[in-house]
């Protein structure tokens, strides 16, 4: 059996991830991997939902035991890929999706070069700026810190492989699975595809 896609996205905070990605889950189907975190869990959200949510001695135990596909400090907390789980649903031929953020990635582009790495970009800063404070999540000095974060956070966009826009959401969702669509036609991705037309 051919092995999944792995299948990595990020995006500054306010871009429209959390947005995109649910309407894409309704079209495609991929395991969304559950990473760990070291960050208190906010209101509604469920351990081993959501995240697995430990404590930082427990994480490094688990990191320096090797169980991290990789793993990153943002915003003073932990945030990590439980390897286990990402590589048997690869094995089993599942696509697997990884939200993380940059630093993550950039490790993963590494280890997982065969990977597809995918930044969503808002249409501008302004409208960031506009979204996050339409979504009414966070407070004005937030506001400004989560923007400033953002173009720090997109200056690395140019190591990916693909930038998708989230103007309008259904081209984006659709440019999205275009991807994914595209990766897996890929010729490197179809050797058994063309083995068995040969007679191989
Ligand atoms: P993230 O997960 O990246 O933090 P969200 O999915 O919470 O972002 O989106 C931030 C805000 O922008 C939300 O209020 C959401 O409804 C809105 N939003 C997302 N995508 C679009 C879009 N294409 N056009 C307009 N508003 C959008
Ligand atoms: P939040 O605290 O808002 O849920 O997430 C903060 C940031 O951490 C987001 O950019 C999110 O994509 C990122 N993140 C979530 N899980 C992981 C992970 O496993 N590894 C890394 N490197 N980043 C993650």
């Amino acid at each position: 059996m051919s092995k999944g896609l792995l299948i990595v996205v990020s995006a500054p905070s306010g871009c429209g991830k959390g947005t995109l990605l649910e309407e894409a889950a309704k079209q495609t189907d991929f395991y969304y991997s559950v990473s760990a975190t070291t960050r208190a869990p906010r209101e509604g959200e469920k351990d081993g939902v959501n995240y697995h949510f430990l404590t930082r001695e427990r994480f490094m135990e688990i990191a320096d035991g090797g169980g991290m596909l990789e793993y990153a400090e943002y915003c003073g907390n932990l945030y990590g890929t439980p390897k286990k789980a990402v590589d048997d649903m690869l094995a089993s031929g599942r696509d697997v999706l990884l939200e993380i953020e940059v630093q993550g990635a950039l490790k993963v582009m590494e280890k997982c070069p065969e990977a597809v790495f995918i930044f969503i970009l808002p249409p501008s800063l302004e409208t960031l700026r506009e979204r996050l404070e339409k979504r009414g999540t966070e407070s004005a000095e937030v506001i400004a810190e989560r923007v400033s974060q953002a173009e720090r956070e997109i200056k690395e966009a140019y190591k990916y492989g693909y930038a998708v826009v989230n103007d309008e959401l259904d081209k984006a969702v659709g440019d999205f699975l275009a991807i994914i669509r595209g990766e897996k036609l890929a010729v490197k991705r179809n050797g058994e595809a063309i083995d068995r037309v040969m007679g191989g």
